[in-house]
């Protein structure tokens, strides 16, 4: 079967590596992945892939199926294709998109022989939105037996799959009420002096938290001018925790800080989302050894764990559907 498979490989690599550079010279925000959409679908189509475009309510995703005649498991690649502003494709999905159509279609080839569904998600905005967040709980992974991706990385090994961090992107709102600030600074109500509470507060729970625990945030807004006593000021934070349970009791101290904040400070306190929260990789233990002993046997000749400091909406799917996210 492998010797079958490199020499489908080899006819498929050229086009392969044109649809990579293509994506690596049109970077395209998340949710705006139109051009990548395209080029990623046409590769598909003319492998005899069925294609459904805005998947999911979603205008830059995709499902992209092959079935074979006979039953077999369900099979998910997860594509991703968004770049970084500035940057462009800084994390590299543009290889991570080619690498998941070009699997795809290299396991027409099992799936005609053992059977099963190969199923190719186009999951948008990895970086921003987190589309499979919304794909999780629409239960888009109910009729799928196991989800793959792969992503790149610089270094010179392939690294397991291991564990993410939970997150929740948190907005601290403090809404006050402006006046002078050198003719009638009585009058007013300082919403800065809520954010800058709250940063002390969080700081001083820093020392009370777990080693595994991450807080991180900026001012987003901190008024408009020195002599005006800001009326609106908002603060943004990325909250992350190994997993969903450390994670809650994480936010409720976070919370507090806030509140503590907005009662000294005076002022009245919004807390929302401002991006998609993302849950952590649980990996699955048995596909990833079995990608370990492939990858081996293939020539491959150590692998090592990948750090869990980060996080991925891949974590959704991995709380719904066998998943491994190696790199
Ligand atoms: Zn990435």
């Amino acid at each position: 079967m492998y010797s079958k498979l490199e020499s489908k490989y080899d006819k498929i690599f050229q086009e392969l590596k044109r649809i990579n550079r293509f994506m690596y010279d049109n970077p395209e925000l998340g949710l705006r992945e139109f051009k990548a959409l395209n080029i990623l679908t046409e590769f598909l189509k003319e492998n005899n892939f069925k294609i459904e475009t805005k998947f999911c309510n979603i205008e830059t995703a995709f499902l992209a199926t092959y079935n074979s005649t006979k039953k077999g498991p369900n099979i998910a690649i997860l594509a991703e294709y968004d770049a970084l502003p500035d940057i462009g494709h800084g994390c590299g999905h543009n290889l991570l998109g080619t690498t998941s159509i070009g699997a795809g279609v290299l396991l027409k080839g099992f799936v005609n022989e053992y059977g099963g569904t190969i199923s190719i998600i186009g999951t948008p905005a990895e970086e921003t939105f987190g589309t499979k967040v919304q794909m999780a709980k629409n239960e888009v992974f109910k009729d799928i037996d196991l989800a793959m991706i792969v992503h790149p990385t610089s270094g010179n090994y392939h690294l397991r799959s291991t564990s993410s961090q939970a997150m929740e992107a948190l907005e601290f709102k403090f809404l006050g009420k402006t006046s002078h600030a050198a003719g009638s600074p009585h009058l007013g109500i300082n919403a800065l002096d809520g954010v800058i509470n709250l940063f002390n507060g969080i700081n001083a729970l820093r020392q009370q938290i777990l080693e595994s625990d991450r807080v991180h945030g900026i001012i987003k807004n901190g008024g408009e001018a020195a002599n005006i006593i800001p009326d609106l000021s908002i603060a943004h934070f990325y909250v992350r925790s190994k997993n969903r349970k450390d994670l809650l009791s994480l936010l409720k101290k976070v919370e507090n800080c806030a509140y503590g904040a907005a009662l000294s400070s005076g002022t009245t306190l919004e807390i929302s989302n401002y991006e998609t929260s993302f849950l952590n990789l649980i990996t699955n233990k048995t596909l990833m050894d079995l990608y370990e002993k492939q990858l081996l046997s293939l020539g491959i000749e150590k692998m090592k764990d990948s750090q869990s400091s980060g996080s991925t909406d891949a974590g959704d799917v991995s709380y719904v559907c066998p998943t491994i996210h190696p790199y």
